[in-house]
């Protein structure tokens, strides 16, 4: 599946594996003046060379390494001739990918592997400047791109939602409230989302996730403390595991947040609640 949706200078590419019919899991990724920011998942390739290959696209930048971002990166570089961008880190998976787990191949595909060149701390493209902005968290290599004039936010996988509330094995929490506090003091007014498409009020929409997430940490943290074990404490806070614990074989869950939270307790005060305090700006 592919849809293309124009919102102004920006036109967002939605796509996704589908089973009957239906996606599996949604897929966000953007064009704007001859620049593409990430590529979509493997599994979607046929579809997204046919909508890209007559786009005056001039090059491409990769937000982090997971396949449903890289995917068509290798293809779209070859057949459209054109550079390929991203952070070290990333460009190491890029050229090495991983093993990955079977819940990852039936939804994106394993990535091919795939050469890109370095990111710098810009990108230029005719009209606009983008900022690079490193946002480790859901991944230790992620990046957003802000474009400080109109206050638009390339996010990737940074937001994905305020109630999202599972986790990667070895997602780190202070490293997720860094970067969430880092794009909140640029004050984007647009962001644009792996998952959730365009999103407007992003500002506010962060600072809301930012708080929800300040809440659980000190509701698991309390937990702890009175020597409940994990799993209590998950069905405590958020009433069980996702469905999609088990569909991952135990790959993604609610329980890797709480053990990144409880591995991290010294960032969970009153002290530290405000992101203006993580990033040492007055808002
Ligand atoms: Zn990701």
């Amino acid at each position: 599946m592919l849809r293309k949706t124009d919102h102004g200078e920006i036109i967002e590419f939605k796509v996704s594996r589908t089973a009957f019919g239906r996606p599996l899991y949604i897929n966000h990724f953007y064009f704007i003046d001859g620049l593409l920011i990430d590529t979509g998942p493997v599994h979607t390739a046929a579809e997204v060379h046919k909508a890209l290959c007559k786009m005056p696209i001039k090059q491409i930048a990769i937000t982090h390494q997971h396949e449903d971002h890289t995917g068509n990166s290798h293809s779209l570089e070859r057949e459209l001739k054109v550079p390929v961008y991203a952070n070290s880190g990333t460009l190491q998976t890029m050229k090495n990918p991983p093993q990955i787990p079977i819940y990852r191949h039936l939804l994106w595909g394993a990535q091919p592997p795939a050469n890109g060149l370095p990111l710098g701390p810009k990108i230029f493209t005719e009209k606009y400047e983008f900022d690079v902005i490193n946002t480790p968290g859901h991944s230790a290599d992620h990046v957003c791109f802000f474009e400080p004039i109109n206050r638009w936010l390339f996010c990737g996988d940074l937001f994905l939602g305020e109630k999202l509330t599972g986790f990667m094995i070895g997602e780190n929490i202070a490293d997720h409230f860094q970067s969430l506090a880092k794009v909140i003091a640029l004050k984007p007014a647009i962001m644009f989302c792996g998952l959730k498409g365009r999103i407007e009020n992003a500002t506010e929409r962060l600072l809301g996730k930012y708080e929800q997430w300040w809440d659980i940490g000190l509701k698991v943290k309390d937990l702890h403390e009175a020597g409940a074990p994990g799993k209590m404490i998950v069905k405590a806070v958020f009433g069980g595991e996702y469905l999609f614990y088990y569909l991952s074989q135990s790959n993604w869950g609610r329980c890797y947040m709480v053990d990144t939270i409880i591995e991290n307790f010294n960032i969970f005060n009153e002290q530290t609640k405000r992101p203006e305090h993580i990033t040492g700006q007055n808002s």
